[in-house]
């Protein structure tokens, strides 16, 4: 049995993990960083709806050291631009959802100098602070408006599709009704809500 405490409990780890995303602060244990496999955290509270992903900055990018060549810098401006179209990468099915928001954190063991100049004038664009252990994460968080959350069914999750790096996302999602796991792979992308 799944008590409301273990629900409350994942629900408050999901919340922080997307709240961290929005400060400066890079505060992602990343004790998980498999080349290949990203994590994706989905929250559905009232009709809003909340996902985050946390990706190998190689799995997005193909690298993970600072972006110094002129092939490098369009690998990762390509990359931001590819991340913030939602709707290329999601499919949400079952009620009708409006974008809100989109953040996209580049890690600054990647990021140019340059780049960071270029990225300051998008809105949404955060520059995270480091690991300095050698990897480096991107993350990208995404807000929508739902019409009727009751009735979301399914997310198809596209990123395989742009993304040759992704091997696996592990997703981890919470309703207002329930809760789950989803292991995602290029033959099997659908999240379904029950
Ligand atoms: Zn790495």
């Amino acid at each position: 049995m799944f008590s409301c405490f273990a629900r409350i409990g994942i629900m408050a780890l999901v919340m922080s993990s997307i709240n961290t995303s929005h400060g400066s602060e890079y505060t992602s244990s990343d004790n998980a960083h498999v080349h290949g496999l990203s994590t994706l955290t989905i929250v559905a509270e009232q009709n809003t709806l909340k996902i985050e992903l946390h990706s190998p900055s190689v799995d997005i990018i193909g690298f993970e050291h600072k972006a110094t060549s002129a092939s490098d810098i369009a690998q990762l401006d390509k990359a931001v631009i590819t991340l913030r179209q939602h709707n290329a990468l999601f499919n949400i099915q079952g009620t009708h959802c409006l974008h809100v928001n989109t953040v996209v954190a580049v890690p600054p063991s990647v990021a140019s100098l340059d780049e960071g100049d270029t990225l300051h004038h998008h809105d949404e664009l955060n520059i995270t602070s480091d690991h300095h252990d050698g990897h480096s994460e991107m993350i990208a968080s995404y807000v929508f408006q739902c019409h009727d959350m009751t009735k979301l069914l399914s997310i198809e999750v596209k990123m395989f599709e742009v993304f040759s790096g992704m091997k696996d996302i592990n997703t981890m999602w919470v309703t207002q009704a329930q809760q789950g796991a989803t292991r995602l792979t290029p033959d099997q992308p659908m999240i379904v809500f029950k």
